[in-house]
């Protein structure tokens, strides 16, 4: 008998019937006597639904409100998918992040997971009832209803795994895993049976939008076996875990796309100490990620400052740096969200020597300008033009045997 979270993404809960089969399912293993908490996410398409409304209301809706009002969408699905299991004779009861105490900082929006009180649940638990929990959101220490950014509810399910100590965390979605690359551009990609926490958040932070990055990280800190599975298709999914010396890894696992990239420069800054944290404070003070950073060698004591963020971040950089480019003297501050970014990631890398540079000529081959470049110990990543984005892929798939 296992202790098992199972989260159902928003596709999954879309619609009546498709809430009737995840009661079919959690009953499934409810039945064989698993211990069962289940996270679902908003109806697809409701929070960006609920998000519009709020769009119409107020051109900046105050990041509180939009919290309280988006969280709603959750609500609904716990309640309905209780009432599906009620309805097939399993006992279930449905918690909003706040009942269960999902305790999180006070950033709206953006919400990092504190604490859980595990205790309510284990009570259900023990009398024999599925948990149904609602994803994505939580409270601040003053119970201000917070949500934990676009995806989140992948994070709930993680989180309420190690704190629960689950025996595995799955996570249902319109995918029927992990795969070597975005199949809709390259048909040949292929579903990973396993990847390592390391590679996992390598491929989600650059774009592979399977799970979310943040999720990613609490189970590889908590160690919290995640698989990913299709709610449609029965399979095996990806399993996610620790890199295991027994098996022969790959050279390379994926190559991921990330199309939401954009950059910004700031031209012609006196090249001196204290420039970058003059730059970058106001972009980390706003809590907006930069990723990619570079910091051209000077010329007569000028220097260019280029860093990437989110394109959805790129108006807010420009705004924050026009008081901080007057004061530095910078000739013009550019904004450019015409690029892409393409990463190789494999911990197989780590042994193996001139995948960079094989990497650069396939590229130089097809006539793809690189822009910047980046390194980690397990990934490759480069900025190019976003016209090239696709081409880029699928040269590096096949450069690479992952077909
Ligand atoms: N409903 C939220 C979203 O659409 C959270 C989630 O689905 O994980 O981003
Ligand atoms: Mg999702």
């Amino acid at each position: 008998m296992a202790l098992l979270v199972e989260k159902y993404g928003g596709t999954s809960v879309g619609s009546v019937e498709r809430i009737q089969a995840v009661a079919q399912n959690v009953a499934a293993s409810a039945r064989q006597g698993h211990r069962m908490i289940v996270v679902v996410s908003a109806m697809s398409g409701e929070t960006n639904r609920l998000l519009e409304l709020a769009g119409s209301m107020h051109p900046n809706p105050p990041a509180r409100e939009t919290d309280v009002l988006v969280s709603t969408g959750e609500q609904v699905t716990i309640a309905l998918l209780s009432m599906a299991l009620d309805a097939i004779g399993v006992p279930a009861r449905s918690y909003t992040g706040g009942q269960i105490r999902i305790l999180t900082d006070e950033i709206h929006g953006k919400a990092r997971i504190k604490k859980i009180d595990a205790a309510r649940v284990m009570q259900d638990l023990e009398n024999g009832r599925v948990v149904v929990v609602a994803g994505f959101q939580g409270v601040d220490g003053e119970n201000n209803i917070t949500t934990l950014g676009r995806g989140g509810s992948d994070t709930t399910a993680v989180a309420m795994a190690a704190s629960l100590n689950a025996d595995e965390c799955r996570i249902y979605t319109d995918v029927d895993g992990v795969y070597t690359t975005d199949p809709r551009i390259v048909p040949e990609a292929r579903r990973l049976a396993r990847i390592t926490f390391e590679e996992m958040l390598e491929l989600a932070g650059a774009g592979a939008k399977v799970l979310q990055i943040r999720s990613v990280e609490f189970a590889g800190k908590y160690n919290v076996p995640l698989r990913v599975l299709s709610s449609f298709e029965p399979g095996p999914g990806t399993l996610i875990t620790y890199e295991d010396d027994t098996m022969e890894q790959p050279m390379i696992s994926g190559v991921a796309l990330n199309r939401d990239e954009a950059k910004v420069t700031v031209r012609d800054v006196p090249d001196r100490p204290g420039i970058a944290y003059a730059v970058l404070g106001p972009i980390s003070d706003a809590h907006i990620i930069v990723d990619m950073i570079v910091q051209n060698i000077g010329l007569d004591g000028m220097t260019d400052f280029t860093f990437t963020v989110g394109s959805s971040d790129l108006e807010r950089c420009l705004q924050l740096l026009e008081p901080v480019a007057k004061e530095l003297g910078a000739t013009e501050v550019i904004g450019d969200a015409d690029l892409a970014k393409i990463s190789l990631v494999g911990v197989g890398m780590r042994s193996h020597a001139g995948i960079a540079t094989e990497m650069f000529r396939a590229l130089a081959d097809k006539g793809i300008n690189i822009q910047m470049i980046s390194t980690s110990e397990i990934k490759i990543s480069v900025t190019v033009d976003l016209e090239y984005a696709e081409l880029a892929v699928r040269t590096l798939h096949k450069t690479f045997g992952l077909e």
